[in-house]
């Protein structure tokens, strides 16, 4: 695997001009990848602005790392077009594209030292020699490692080589870096302050990177936007918040948020809010205003976070409390509600505000909070 060149790069910057001032933006258009039968990425399309930290979210299989590695340039589409400010590279080498790759294995070459790691992409750009001692030292400095030059990567933790990794991928100032699963490999305290510092460097130095994760917490820690991925077709495109708060399909509901869903019908569907009527429990569940004639079948959605106990009499459904579950400052519990299937809720409440289990209550929504999803209908 290279990350870096022999050719002199043709596209995009020069080397050691900041990306921002050339590496306008990367956009693939109708992007698509088969393996005999198996279609790995489906008319895939999107516009990434330089500067941008862009996640492509899914689960194992979704086709984020086809996806990525279409970009690269280690994989050829089928059909499509990607373009790196505004040139055309979809026929391009890897290496003639030039942008950063960090990925899950360290891929550092053990027999080199931390410095002529992080020193190898310059060399091969044919930077001068004293420049690329600054700039190597620069990069280092940035991953907090500058002590560490001397070092061989086997003497380094997975934290550390993977810092270097990154540092190697920033330090000939790509216009894109490109990240998969990077932090795959580590235990969860130090992928936390990593993401915490990667992101951190992308916004000082306005770097725009596509990470690939299938970690949804992470992806809404790190991203401007995510592309959320489902069967090789990008299910949506959004900011995080977006996402959690305005899911176009129930998948993404439940991908982000693990929404809670619950059958029922549009009994009005005016300018104010609209009235669904419950299924399973007969309950009336007031949802933001949306333009769904009465009488629509629709799935109601709604995050654990955004429900609430009250008082029995007091919600759209009642139930008996049967789980509760403490996981930190937040409790995580479990109302079997009244009727027909009895369908089990998931609220995650504050710690202080859990209720008991037995403890019969009412569950309430904002209506800002519900989404609906139309059912389709004969499929
Ligand atoms: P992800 O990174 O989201 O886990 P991938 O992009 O690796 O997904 O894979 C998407 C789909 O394409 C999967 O069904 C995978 O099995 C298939 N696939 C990926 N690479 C190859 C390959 N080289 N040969 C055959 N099938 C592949
Ligand atoms: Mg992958």
């Amino acid at each position: 695997m290279t990350d870096s060149s022999v050719d002199a790069p043709s596209v995009a910057v020069a080397d050691g001009t900041p990306a921002t001032t050339t590496g306008k933006s990367l956009s693939v258009v109708a992007l698509r990848k088969t393996y005999g039968d198996v279609v790995a990425v489906d008319d895939a399309s999107m516009e990434i602005a330089a500067g941008e930290f862009v996640t492509f979210l899914g689960a194992s299989g979704s086709g984020k790392t086809t996806t990525l590695m279409m970009i690269a340039g280690f994989c050829e589409p089928d059909s499509g077009t990607i373009t790196v400010g505004g040139h055309d590279v979809t026929r391009l080498a890897p290496q003639r594209r030039n942008l950063g790759f960090v990925f899950q294995q360290y891929l550092l070459f053990p027999h080199m030292t931390v410095g002529e790691n992080v020193a190898f992409p310059l060399q091969l750009r044919g930077v001068p020699k004293g420049e690329i001692r600054r700039r190597a030292g620069e990069a280092l400095e940035i991953v907090g490692l500058s002590g560490f030059a001397g070092r061989r990567p086997h003497e380094l933790s997975g934290g550390q080589q993977q810092r270097v990794a990154l540092c190697r991928a920033l330090v000939y100032r790509p216009p894109v870096i490109l990240m998969d699963e990077p932090l795959g490999a580590l235990d969860k305290k130090l992928r936390d302050q990593l993401q915490t510092e990667i992101k951190a460097i992308q916004r000082e130095l306005g770097l725009t990177v596509i990470y690939v994760t299938h970690d949804q917490e992470e992806a809404l820690v790190l991203s401007d936007r995510i592309a959320v991925m489902r069967d090789g077709g990008i299910e949506q495109f959004d900011s995080p918040r977006e996402l959690f708060e305005r899911p176009r399909t129930p998948f993404v509901a439940d991908f982000l948020g693990a929404a809670n869903f619950l059958p029922g019908r549009v009994e009005r569907g005016a300018d104010e809010d609209t009235l669904v009527r419950l299924d399973q429990c007969g309950g009336l569940v007031r949802a933001r205003p949306q333009a769904l004639a009465a009488g629509t079948p629709v799935t109601v959605a709604v995050q654990p976070c955004r429900l609430r106990a009250g008082a029995p009499d007091d919600g759209f459904c009642a139930g008996r409390v049967e789980t509760v579950t403490y996981v930190g400052s937040l409790v995580r519990a479990g109302v079997r509600v009244d009727g027909g299937e009895a369908p089990l809720l998931r609220l995650e409440v504050p710690a202080g505000r859990a209720p008991v289990v037995g403890e019969r209550v009412g569950v309430t929504a904002d209506p800002e909070d519900v989404n609906l999803f139309p059912v389709e209908q004969g499929g």
